[in-house]
């Protein structure tokens, strides 16, 4: 079979990248071969076999991954990375030179913070964190240097939703790149280039991988130019995804339909029994009509994840008390992957973020992260209630 366009998610997410190979001495294959070779051979001097060289530059299983990745996601081009923060790096070296400026959502992930405060700043980019929520925000902070535009929807912790049709108009207004971190609802939810998106990260060890069991990051694009500079710093710089690492992925994505409607199934029923638990301050989920946001998170997305917070009522030794009592929710950090992971952002996830900015933001001594995983309902439901006793 050939890939088409017309397919369903779930048929591409099996398909896409993986077709058999017929041909003449081919084998077909159902599932892409893992290609460890780091050199390929070739007949004649200018002739590389199949257009491949060295795996840093191109590798048949990554470029499987490449190609199922970019079907996903609806866009002409994907690149697979070392990991979320490699793929990020690439974007920046790729389209950003000294003196330009970044207008980015407050609420991004810390790691990503990082980059652009103390990394990157050595290239002495500027930039402004404001509150996408409001898209007039962005546009306000927008000076004659801004180049890029970055935001993450849902944020991390807060589940705080930002309106990627909106901001992408502004972005186009004022000749500017935008990117979005689609990590939280991975590209069975939400496609961000369908919403006017120039490019997409991903940290792919997240839902995309969804097993807990591998590292990785994704660039999706439409735009020829912005790939062919960021493709080039991918060789140039050379932090791509192995050929084993690339397998393992493609072999998560084959369920991502499936894990994603029971992760979210799960999130909900775990998000209505904390609401209405007498211990519980209050539950953050864009699923609930509670959530400011909730219509929002409709309208641009078809689905909610399976990322919630709730805020417990007590001190910090009432959460650690409760953290400490579950046995199902492992306590770690990450998220997305089949098994309920538990945190504490305060003293984990953000804990590098000072307390001023957390306490201004949200993020307060008992706020607790879960990433609901697949596992049956009721266990998780009874691991909750015997903790908060
Ligand atoms: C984890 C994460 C990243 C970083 O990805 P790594 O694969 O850990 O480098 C970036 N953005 C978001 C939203 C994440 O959750």
């Amino acid at each position: 079979m050939s890939t088409n366009k017309n397919y369903g998610f779930a048929t591409k997410a099996i398909h896409a990248g993986e077709e058999p190979d017929y041909r003449e001495g081919a084998s077909g294959d159902v599932v892409v071969p893992i290609h460890l070779s780091t050199t390929f051979a070739r007949k004649d001097v200018t002739d590389p076999t199949g257009g491949y060289e060295y795996t840093r530059s191109l590798n048949p299983t990554r470029k499987a991954l490449e190609t199922k990745l970019a079907s996903l996601e609806n866009a002409a081009y994907g690149l697979a990375f070392t990991s979320g923060l490699a793929a990020e790096s690439t974007v920046l070296l790729s389209l950003l030179k000294s003196g330009d400026h970044i207008v980015a959502f407050e609420d991004l992930y810390g790691g990503t913070k990082r980059l652009f405060n103390n990394v990157f700043k050595k290239l002495e980019y500027g930039v402004s964190y404001v509150d996408a929520t409001d898209p007039t925000e962005v546009e306000k902070a927008i000076t004659p240097a801004t180049k890029l535009v970055w935001i993450e929807t849902p944020s991390n912790p807060l589940l705080k939703i930002s309106d990627i049709k909106a901001i992408a108009e502004i972005s186009h207004k004022h000749h500017l790149i935008l990117v979005v971190d689609n990590t939280f609802l991975s590209p069975y939810f939400q496609k961000p280039l369908n919403l006017g998106a120039d490019i997409v990260v991903h940290s792919s060890t997240k839902y995309i991988g969804g097993h807990s069991d591998v590292l990785g990051g994704a660039v999706l694009v439409n735009d020829p130019v912005y790939y062919e500079k960021i493709q080039y710093n991918q060789n140039a710089v050379g932090a791509v995804l192995p050929p084993f690492d690339s397998y393992l992925t493609l072999r998560g994505i084959k369920t991502l339909a499936v894990r994603l409607e029971q992760h979210q199934k799960n999130a909900l029923e775990v998000a209505h029994y904390l609401e209405n638990h007498p211990k519980v301050k209050k539950v953050i989920y864009p699923g609930l009509e509670s959530h400011p946001q909730h219509a929002l998170a409709k309208v641009q997305a078809t689905g909610f994840g399976g990322v919630l917070s709730f805020e417990l009522k007590g001190t910090l030794e009432d959460a650690k008390a409760f953290l400490k009592k579950l046995n199902v929710f492992a306590l770690a950090e990450s998220l997305g992957g089949v098994e309920s992971l538990i945190e504490l952002p305060s003293l984990m996830t953000h804990s590098s973020v000072a307390k001023e900015v957390r306490d201004k933001i949200g993020i307060t001594d008992t706020l607790i992260r879960v990433s609901v995983g697949i596992e049956d309902i009721h266990d998780l439901i009874a691991d909750l209630k015997q903790a908060l006793e």
